[in-house]
């Protein structure tokens, strides 16, 4: 099918991509977004092998590439601070990179400039009031009382998906897990070249994400899901790394803005059933959000997007490009909410210990499978 009028609600990593990839398809594209701020906080994400592949095939490698720190290896070191294992990422674009860190605020720069470049239509501060699926087309009204009219309307809401309760009220909904992540920029030390893991009680990770900077993610047991308050959140933080090795300590010493701080429980959900109701569908995190703990989530939904595109192109008709979409990621998607989990479930005593490396290593032979 060709020249679709499509809309997405969601302006996020999953939603941007999905409006590059049907607009390089010919689409018709109007992007929502309930932030009218389009806020995004200012930490980095790990994008791995498979995403480099990703933005490859959505046309901004380039550009990605130019705003992120690669590199081509994972270092698992032990609690004392002892390096035990350097595994190399598989490279999967010829010449680049395996993986990078990027800052969230520049990858969404460059999804965003791209999408809108190729003529995708975004509207901030806007959700949806009503949907209509009357089987021809879906009519739209919108929370500013204006009203539209689509081929096939997209969710790319995130976890808390509103699209998702509205057309698969039935389906899982998220979960909290008993996790919370922290996460602080630092300057970069001189030849940091590898995403760092420390293994321990408290898991720290130091991730690569410009030539000067670099973020610290700390993973913590946070029974109850209690609330910190932003005043204080940064010796929180550093009270976090009490029992890290020496170096981690010394490090943390360097977290003192409040305001830097990124503190985020952790929810996961998997929706197992349909994807999909009539010409709405999900994707992203509304569908598979996963724990970071295989670095893996927004991959999953820049993922999501390319297939999505290129089953609505191959497809005589919007239902069943959406169930041929569904079938085609729904195995990944789930091997790593699935396998994410197992390790939170191992590091919160929940569940059997779940070996690091060897999760890894398993992870990136799955991802570097065609999409
Ligand atoms: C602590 C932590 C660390 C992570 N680290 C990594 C990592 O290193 N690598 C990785 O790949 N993934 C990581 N992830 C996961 C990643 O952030 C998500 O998987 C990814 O952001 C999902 O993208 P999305 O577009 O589906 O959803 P989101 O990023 O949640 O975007 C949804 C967008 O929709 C908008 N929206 C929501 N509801 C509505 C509505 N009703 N109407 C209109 N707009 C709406 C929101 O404002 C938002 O802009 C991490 C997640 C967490 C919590």
């Amino acid at each position: 099918m060709d020249s679709l009028d499509i809309l997405i609600v969601g302006a996020g990593i999953g939603g941007l991509s999905a409006a590059i990839a049907l607009r390089r398809k010919g689409h018709a594209v109007t992007l929502i977004e309930r932030d009218p701020q389009w806020s995004v906080y200012g930490v980095g994400i790990i994008q791995q092998a498979n995403v480099v592949r990703a933005m490859q095939q959505l046309g901004v490698l380039d550009a990605f590439l130019d705003a992120a720190c690669g590199f081509d290896a994972v270092e698992i070191f032990i609690p004392d601070g002892t390096k035990i294992a350097r595994i190399p990422a598989p490279r999967l674009v010829e010449g680049k990179p395996a993986n990078v860190g990027i800052g969230r605020p520049a990858l969404q720069k460059v999804l965003a400039d791209t999408a809108q470049t190729l003529g995708a239509i975004v509207r901030l501060g806007l959700t949806v009031a009503t949907l209509d699926d009357d089987g021809a087309r879906v009519d739209v009204g919108f929370s500013d009382g204006s009203a539209g009219s689509y081929d096939v309307v997209i969710g790319a809401d995130g976890v808390y998906s509103q699209l998702r309760g509205m057309i698969l009220p039935e389906a899982e909904q998220p979960q909290y897990t008993g996790q919370a992540v922290w996460r602080y920029n630092l300057p970069r030390p001189a030849g940091h070249d590898a995403l760092q893991v420390f293994n321990g009680p408290t898991g720290v990770g130091l991730v690569p994400m410009s030539k000067d900077l670099m973020y610290m993610f700390v993973t913590t047991s946070e029974p109850g899901n209690p609330l910190y308050p932003r005043d204080g959140l940064a010796a929180a933080m550093r009270g976090k790394l009490a029992n890290c090795a020496p170096f981690i300590r010394q490090l943390g010493e360097q977290i003192t803005d409040d305001a830097g701080v990124v503190y985020r429980p952790l929810e996961e959900v998997l929706v197992t059933g349909a994807w999909s109701r009539g010409r709405i569908g999900l994707l992203g995190d509304a569908v598979h959000a996963t724990t970071p703990h295989l670095g893996q989530g927004a991959g999953m939904a820049v993922e999501d997007a390319i297939v999505l595109a290129e089953e609505l192109e191959r497809n005589d008709g919007v239902e069943s490009a959406l169930a041929a979409y569904r079938e085609r990621r729904f195995a990944r998607c789930a091997y790593i909410v699935r396998a994410s989990l197992a390790i939170c479930h191992g590091q919160l005593g929940i569940g059997p210990a779940v070996d690091n490396h060897r999760a890894t290593g398993e992870m990136f032979a799955v991802v570097s499978q065609p999409i």
